[in-house]
């Protein structure tokens, strides 16, 4: 049976992009969702087209119960991943002072409390596989180096970092590596907003990344191919830091 990856936040974006390149990998997606319902069924027909297994599972992130009930019964009746891709994420940026507590917690609960809501229950299968396994968090530039109006999403991302660290930590004599994969400037919907000539500025590429760079990263992550490697942040960001 061909390796299970399980990769949050994939019905669109880089989560898609990363599904797409696992399956083109050989990998069996378990694709996921929160509302979009109609991108995450368009992104297992892609799958199928390229003659690849897919399922598609929806739950909410920040929702801990309905997470673990429905990762649970997934593992229940198709067994444990070997690997997990962290990747669903938001941003709602505001100039700290005008920053309200809802956009605080909305970014802390779907960008770092999802860390929790979604390792916590696969992990322990994931061991008791007793073969390698692969976890990859998707943090950004902003966890690393802060930026401007985002100081909710800059605390999230830098608590995945850290929490991905320790978590490398705990699982390296199983064999599970953890590392974090964190993006730039990438063209997504998340970033269709964000004026392009602002944020050229500050790439000493001059230009954005694609999602099939990320992806790219990902797949590497996720491979055999990386047997030695845990505990890593690794930046895809055209040298932005
Ligand atoms: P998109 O907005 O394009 O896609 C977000 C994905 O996350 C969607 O699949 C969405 O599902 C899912 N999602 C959002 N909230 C929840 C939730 N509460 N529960 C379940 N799923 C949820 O984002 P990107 O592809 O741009 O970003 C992906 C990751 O990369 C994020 O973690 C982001 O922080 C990070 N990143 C992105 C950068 C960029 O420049 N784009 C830069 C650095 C990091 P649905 O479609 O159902 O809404």
């Amino acid at each position: 049976m061909k390796d299970v990856v399980l990769v949050t936040g994939s019905s669109r974006g880089i989560g898609k992009a990363i599904a797409l390149r696992l399956a083109k990998s050989g990998y069996q997606v378990v694709i996921h969702y929160r509302i979009q319902q109609k991108e995450a069924d368009a992104v297992q027909e892609q799958i199928n087209a390229l003659g690849g297994q897919s399922r598609v599972l929806q739950f909410d992130v920040t929702d801990r119960e309905q997470a673990r009930s429905v990762l649970n019964e997934d593992i229940n009746q198709n067994g444990a991943y070997y690997g997990v891709v962290c990747n669903a994420g938001i941003t709602s940026d505001a100039a700290f002072p005008a920053m309200t507590g809802e956009q605080w917690d909305n970014v802390i609960h779907t960008n770092l409390d999802s860390f929790y809501n979604v390792l916590n229950p696969v992990t322990m299968p994931m061991v008791r596989r007793r073969k390698p396994g692969r976890i990859v968090t998707i943090a950004s530039v902003s966890g690393l180096i802060g930026n401007r109006g985002q100081v909710n999403y800059s605390a999230a991302k830098a608590g995945i970092i850290a929490a991905t660290k320790s978590l490398a930590l705990e699982l390296a004599k199983r064999e599970i590596s953890v590392n974090c994969v964190a993006p730039g400037f990438i063209e997504t919907e998340m970033t269709d907003q964000i004026p392009v000539e602002e944020a050229l500025k500050l790439i000493p590429f001059r230009r954005a990344g694609k999602v099939e760079e990320v992806a790219a990263l990902v797949n590497f992550l996720i491979s055999p191919e990386s047997s030695y490697i845990t505990k890593q942040v690794i930046a895809v960001n055209g040298g932005m830091c």
